[in-house]
């Protein structure tokens, strides 16, 4: 047995091995389960893959030719595992979405590259089977996944790049307005199509500078695309722009097994963009958006009216006030927000959470979809905590409970109980659920300044009558109460 035969094996293992991870990780009590088949499989696709890289070189003749390909395969293999062991050693929870980001960019520029590999390389068709017959139906296919994996490819690693700066703060969460940006983003799809029907019907063996000029000017066009995609989306429909740039590295990666001829690469891809676009579907229900607008750049977004709203004045409350508010309430409700991860604070929260249990007063939490920078951002910080699980609730199971809440500690959130969402048409988070802790008889807000969330949205919330803002790192704040309580 071959080990070119022995890899097909370990591939349809491996790529079983994908499927059981993506299983296990859409629960929490399988998630740890899902995470050992995902590293199994993965091992195993990078052996079997490894195995095959060598069995060809080694049939080379020469043995200084052997040497070039065996140094730069361990060469690319300990530089890359040197740069994830400490990226994933130094890397914060809070710097995590842009992390991911970064690394849906590198499956985009591996798919450019590949892309523009085959080109070079050419295809004689001395690999087909039957050569004589389809020769050039097959080579048209052949240029025609160059074209779509460059594209895709090119997509990704632009739009990865802008989802990145955007997530770091490096780049306005702001959406870009260019004027016709819906006609640029439909215009540059109907440009690639038309540019690839010349690509696969022009003879690229005989006129192989027109050839690279048409792929170059795609590469191009795909690059400004990703870019202009992503500029175009707001700050708070950036969860669903994460999943959806996830998805596009899946079909990158797909495209590259096709132009390699590697089928676990095929399934591995199928399997990341399908699932990723299916998250981006769910999480576009959550949000009450359009998943059509969002994947084609916010279309038939329009630019938000600009808000010089004069919301009147906010008024203070300090720890100790806010302790005396929390011992006479009969009910409580926390809800969390990217602030809590900044300031590492659940595990005071936790702390403040058990004081105020062991007085009988009812705690719980109210945790929106996209709360944070990740789903299931909140959800991690609070099981790191050791908080019980069913004091934590989704936002449909707890959003009607508000009017019968004394006190809402809103710690670190801001989008995700902004009442422009559901109150103002005209703003850029309109429609989006939010939890309504308006309702509540008190609410404190923790935060250290009256600066903007995520989408850059001026919260009404923080001007309201019954609001009260307590200022300063949420996580000192909520310590000062466990002191005065
Ligand atoms: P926001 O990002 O809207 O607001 C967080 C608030 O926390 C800020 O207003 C900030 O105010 C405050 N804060 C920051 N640091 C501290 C600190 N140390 N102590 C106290 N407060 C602090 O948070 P939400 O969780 O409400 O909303 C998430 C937003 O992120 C949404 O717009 C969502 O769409 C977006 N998003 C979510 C993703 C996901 O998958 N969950 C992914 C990408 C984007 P101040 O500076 O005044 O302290």
């Amino acid at each position: 047995m071959t080990i070119t035969a022995v890899s097909i094996a370990a591939y349809v293992i491996a790529s079983l091995l994908f499927v059981l991870s993506l299983a296990g990780l859409s629960k929490h009590e399988s998630a740890k389960s899902g995470l050992t088949y995902g590293i199994v499989g993965m091992a195993i696709a990078l052996v079997a893959t490894i195995a095959v890289v060598l069995e060809r070189v080694f049939d080379l003749d020469e043995i200084d030719v052997k040497l070039i390909p065996i140094l730069l395969l361990f060469g690319a293999i300990v530089i890359g595992a040197l740069v994830g062991l400490w990226q994933a050693k130094i890397v914060e929870m809070t710097g995590m979405p842009e992390l991911i980001a970064l690394l849906h960019s590198f499956v985009g520029l591996a798919a450019v590259l590949i892309g523009w590999n085959g080109a070079i390389g050419g295809f004689d068709g001395s690999d087909v089977v039957d050569p004589g017959k389809n020769l050039r139906s097959l080579t048209n296919i052949h240029e025609a996944e160059i074209a779509i994996g460059i594209f895709i490819g090119a997509v990704t690693l632009t739009g990865s790049i802008v989802a990145n700066l955007k997530l770091s703060a490096k780049m306005k969460s702001a959406p870009l307005m260019l004027p016709g940006k819906n006609v640029i983003n439909v215009g540059s799809l109907v440009v690639f199509a038309v540019l690839t029907g010349f690509y696969v019907a022009m003879d690229t063996h005989a006129d192989q500078t027109a050839a690279f000029i048409l792929l170059g000017v795609i590469t191009a066009l795909a690059l400004f695309l990703g870019w202009h995609l992503v500029a175009s989306i707001g700050g708070g429909d950036m969860p669903v722009v994460i999943s959806m740039l996830n998805s596009y590295s899946g079909w990158a990666a797909a495209a590259s097994g096709f132009l390699l001829g590697n089928d676990l690469l095929i399934v591995t891809g199928a399997l990341v963009g399908s699932s990723g676009a299916y998250l981006s579907y769910i999480m576009c229900q959550a949000m009450n958006r359009s998943f059509i607008s969002v994947i084609a750049g916010g279309f038939g977004i329009e630019a938000p009216t600009s808000d010089d709203t004069d919301y009147g004045e906010h008024r203070e409350i300090q720890a100790d006030a806010a302790a005396e508010l929390l011992a006479g309430a009969k009910s409580v409700v926390i809800t969390p927000g990217y602030g809590m991860a900044v300031a590492q604070a659940q595990y005071p929260v936790a702390d403040l959470t058990a004081k105020l249990r062991a007085k009988g007063i009812d705690v719980r939490f109210g945790i929106h979809p996209v709360a944070g920078r990740l789903p299931g951002h909140m959800n991690v910080l609070l099981a790191e905590a050791k908080l019980p699980y069913d004091i934590v609730l989704e936002l449909d199971e707890i959003n009607d409970d508000f009017d019968e809440t004394d006190v809402v500690l809103v710690i670190g959130a801001n989008d995700t109980v902004n009442p422009a969402a559901a109150e103002d048409p005209g703003s850029p988070i309109a429609g989006m659920p939010v939890l309504e802790v308006w309702n509540a008889k008190d609410v404190i807000v923790f935060k250290r300044s009256m600066a903007a969330g995520y989408a850059g949205v001026q919260n009404p919330l923080f001007f309201r009558e019954n609001t009260q803002m307590l200022f300063g790192d949420a996580k000192d704040r909520v310590e000062d109460i466990i002191a005065a309580l």
